[in-house]
Order: structure tokens, then sequence, then C-alpha cells
């Protein structure tokens, strides 16, 4: 191999860049010199292709991209700068509620990379991916036992998607029963903010049921609003607040009676894997998100799986094509009979579902209820160790999260839940997710999972109740070590500016 020499170029040294911290750094873009280059093999001597020859010219570009020139050393300088700026599940706690972030085994990587799952073009046929395609099959299969349904489409790419897609099968079967002007979908008040704008987005209307003091659906509230236009209802459970819904069995029953159907968002199975399922309290369709209860890293929105299981009625409904296996022992394959049709290209994100498939493996099914087992018992410890600082809106036993409240700090001390935030990313720790869900004022929804040790949770402990007692004032200024500091969140939302140009917005 041949490296170019660094110095080669006209235009001098690239500005230094202070290792890690605040100070403004040069982008990518200023430490640009021309004719910098990486490492590459060597040129052979076979011909080489002209842009010309291997696009038609209508869809070249008339001028090349003005893309920074950087040595091979700069930018893995730049690189690793940027990653130690991060924090992430490979660093420390991350007790983000709801949207679980536990540490993942990194053998699910090394699963998920070797050469014969990771090197197949996806249009390969099956007679020449028989693995892949019973590994999917596997898969699929002890989803619908961990969750006890018949049928599992594995497209969706995340919950959301996921969401669509069940509410697509919620709306053909009411079709095929000749109840297509069933319009609504009820949902708790507590539900994750996709729920409703999967109901939108499948042409459904939303109709929120509220929760009632035990922090639970409003069984009064639900027998009031169901009627001959339901199409069905969506429920958490446990709900976001970390509650067992204990009158499942009834809600499920009495919407079924009233004709619709009952929709699980098993985004966060963690509490109940491998000690109860969706199945036996009488849901019909449920999404997975296995990006928070299995092994799929998914910082930054980076790629997830939402399958989809349904109970028998449903599964000829289900996107396709599935893998299945065939009389003769083999896989291929099958599109359903009355399928919605496919709800992502290829077989959604294959890699994603080699991991969780591993991680299942590795644990077994002893291991995934011990999963549970740990993450509730986290749970409660550290909810007891914050118990009398700071307000519990509801006294039942949580499951694998909790939310509390500084309603009280914020009368006292102003103290906010987003100044408790800022001051844990301070503390080394990421921060829970805040005011979510909406119905407890100054919420902070923490999730310790089953990942973490007991001396990682007591230093949560520890952080969260030395943050209590400080003063709103002075906590509001966090954070002041992380490379970033207090951000305008309303001035980001407002002017989001989703693309960067550095010509026109360079970083300061
Ligand atoms: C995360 C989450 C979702 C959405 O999942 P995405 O993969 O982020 O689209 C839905 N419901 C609940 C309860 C969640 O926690």
């Amino acid at each position: 191999m041949t490296a170019p020499p660094v110095d080669a170029a006209p235009g001098g040294q690239a500005r230094s860049a202070p290792l890690i911290g605040r100070d403004a750094e040069p982008t990518i873009f200023e430490m640009s010199v021309p004719g910098r280059r990486a490492w590459s093999f060597p040129r052979t001597e076979l011909p080489e292709w002209s842009a010309e020859e291997l696009v038609p010219g209508a869809y070249l570009r008339p001028e090349l991209l003005d893309l920074p020139e950087v040595s091979e050393r700069d930018l893995v300088g730049h690189m690793t700068r940027l990653t130690h700026r991060q924090y992430s599940v490979d660093l420390g706690a991350y007790p983000l509620g709801s949207c679980t972030m536990k540490y993942n085994p990194k053998a699910c990587d090394e699963a998920a990379g070797l050469p014969g799952l990771a090197g197949i073009h996806p249009s390969a046929p099956a007679s020449l991916t028989q693995g892949w395609l019973e590994l999917l099959w596997r898969l699929g299969d002890i989803l619908c036992e961990i969750t006890g349904m018949s049928a599992v489409t594995l497209q969706p790419p995340a919950g959301a998607a996921g969401e669509l897609t069940g509410l697509l099968l919620m709306r053909a079967w009411h079709q095929a029963q000749g109840q297509g002007h069933r319009h609504k979908v009820l949902i708790p008040d507590s539900a994750h903010g996709t729920n409703p704008a999967s109901v939108t987005l499948s042409g459904y209307d939303t109709v929120t049921i509220p929760t009632d003091h035990r922090g639970l659906l409003d069984m009064a509230a639900l027998a009031d609003r169901l009627d001959g236009a339901v199409a069905g209802i969506m429920l958490t459970n446990p709900n976001t607040l970390g509650l067992f819904e204990e009158d499942i069995v009834q809600i499920a029953q009495a919407v079924h009676r009233a004709g619709g159907l009952v929709y699980y968002d098993g985004a966060n199975l963690n509490a109940i894997l491998g000690v109860t399922r969706p199945g036996d309290m009488g849901f019909d369709i449920v999404h997975l998100n296995l990006h928070k209860t299995f092994a799929v890293p998914h910082g930054g929105g980076g790629p997830g799986a939402g399958p989809v299981a349904v109970s028998p009625r449903l599964a000829e409904f289900l996107p396709g094509p599935i893998p299945t296996r065939m009389d003769g022992g083999g896989f291929d394959w099958v599109t359903p009979p009355r399928s919605i049709g496919r709800v992502h290209s290829w077989h959604g994100n294959a890699l994603a579902l080699a991991r969780a498939y591993t991680y299942i493996l590795l644990n077994g099914g002893d291991g995934l209820r011990r999963v549970a087992e740990g993450a509730v018992l986290n749970a409660r410890w550290l909810r007891q160790r914050l118990e009398g600082t700071y307000d519990s809106p509801f006294e039942r036993p949580n499951l694998h999260e909790f939310v509390v409240s500084t309603a009280t700090l914020k009368r006292k001390r102003g103290l906010r839940a987003l100044d408790v935030a800022k001051r844990l990313l301070e503390e080394g720790f990421h921060a829970p997710t805040v005011y979510f869900p909406l119905i407890v004022a100054e919420a902070l929804m923490i999730e310790p999972t089953e990942t973490e040790s007991p001396q990682t949770l007591e230093a949560l402990a520890s952080a969260l109740l030395r943050i209590a007692k400080e003063d709103g004032e002075e906590a509001g200024k966090a954070p002041r070590t992380t490379p970033v500091g207090r951000v305008d969140e309303a001035r980001a939302a407002r002017r989001l500016i989703p693309t960067w140009d550095a010509r026109e917005r360079p970083i300061s």
C-alpha cells in the first residue's frame, strides 16, 4: 500500500484541534487542504471506468462536489474526537424510560458480522439463502412463543412502523368483516406519542381514555366510549407509568364484545419477558421493538426492528413475503393470501433481526425471564432510594420503569425535571426521559435496565439525591462540563435545520 505524503499538497499544516472539550474545533471542511488523501490500494493495470461510462450523462452533476480533502491521519483524529463527545450505552448507565437503552452484548454484533449473514445480497434466491431463511423463521417462531401469538412479520424497521402495520392489519380485518365503517381507535392518555400518530397515519381517529387515580386505565371512561364505531384499542402493559394494567382481561373482553380488536404496544417488553404474554391477556396484535427489549444498538435513530405478531384470525393479512418452512423441510418466501402488501423493502433490517436472534439464544428461555426480573428489581430498588425526595405520583408497585416528579422541588426551590436531567449529564450519566408521560407534571421517567450493577445504581441514586438538594437557579446552568451546553430547545424546535452545509453554516 502507498500513502501519499501528508504534506505533499500546498496549503501547509492542517489546523491542530484541541483534544476533547468545548472549544470550537475545526470542521472537516476547515481541515481540508487540496490534494490530501487517505491510504488506498495501489492502482491496478485494469482500465478504469469513467463516470460517463457508468452513469447516463443526464444524471451527472455538471461539476464535482466540493468535498473536504484530508489526510487519513486528520480524518481519523477528527472522527475519534467526535466519538469522544458522545454518550452511549457502551460508556455508562442510560436510564431512558420507555425507550430502553440497555447495554448490548458484543457477541450479538459478532454473530451479525458473520460473512454468511453480512455478505448476502437481499435478492439472492431462497435456494442459496436457506440459512438466513431458517434464522428468520426461527426468530419469528420464538417471537410468537414470547408474545403468545401465532404468526409474525419481521419487515417493519421500527416500533412506529410496526404500529402502522398493526393498524393496517386492523383495518384489513374490519373491511373483510364488512365493518369498514369503524373509524375510532381508543388510546390511554399515558400512551407513547407514536400511538396517536400511527392512528392518524392509518386513517383512523384517536379517542383518548383518561388514566384514573390508580395510574391505570379508567374503566368507566372505557365503557362510556365503546361503541359500534370503535375499531380497536391500543395499550401498553405495563403502561408508560411502569404500572401493570390489572383489568387487562376485562378490558380485552369489553373491546371484543364491542367488535373491536386489542392492540399491544410491546415496544418495551422488558417487564414481562418469560413471565406473561400479551396473547394470554387477550390481545390480537402485538408489535415488539427488538431494539429495546433484545439487543440492537439503536442510538441516534439507527436501524431497529419492529416485528408485528398476530392471533390466528389475522395471519392471512400479514405483509409478505414471510420466511416459511415448506413440507419438504426446506425454507421459502410465502406471501399470505390476503396480505396487506409489503411494509418494507427486502426483508426488514435483517442484521438487526440476527442480533436479536443471537441475544435470545444466548439467554435462553430462563435467561429472558431473568432479564425481566432484573429489570423490575433494579427499577424498584432505585425508586425506593428516591422515595421521599422526589414525588411519586402513584403508589402502586412499579415494574421495569417508574415515574417520579420534581413538582414539589420546583415549588420549593425552582428545580425542574429538565434541570435534574441536565445536571445528571455533569455527573456522568445519561438523562432519563423527561416530561413524559404527559399526565405527570415535571415527570422523570426512569428505566435503569437489568444491565446495570448495584454499584452503578447506587451511584445513579446518589447523584439524583444530591441534585435534589440544589436550587433551580444553579442547576439551571447545567450542563457545564459537556461538549455542548444547555441548548435553546424552543429555537431548535421552531427553526429546525435538518440539513447542514459547511459553507453556509459553519459550526461555531
Ligand atoms: C419507543 C416506543 C415506541 C416507538 O418505537 P420506535 O422504534 O421509536 O418507532 C412506541 N411505543 C412505546 C411505548 C415506546 O417506548
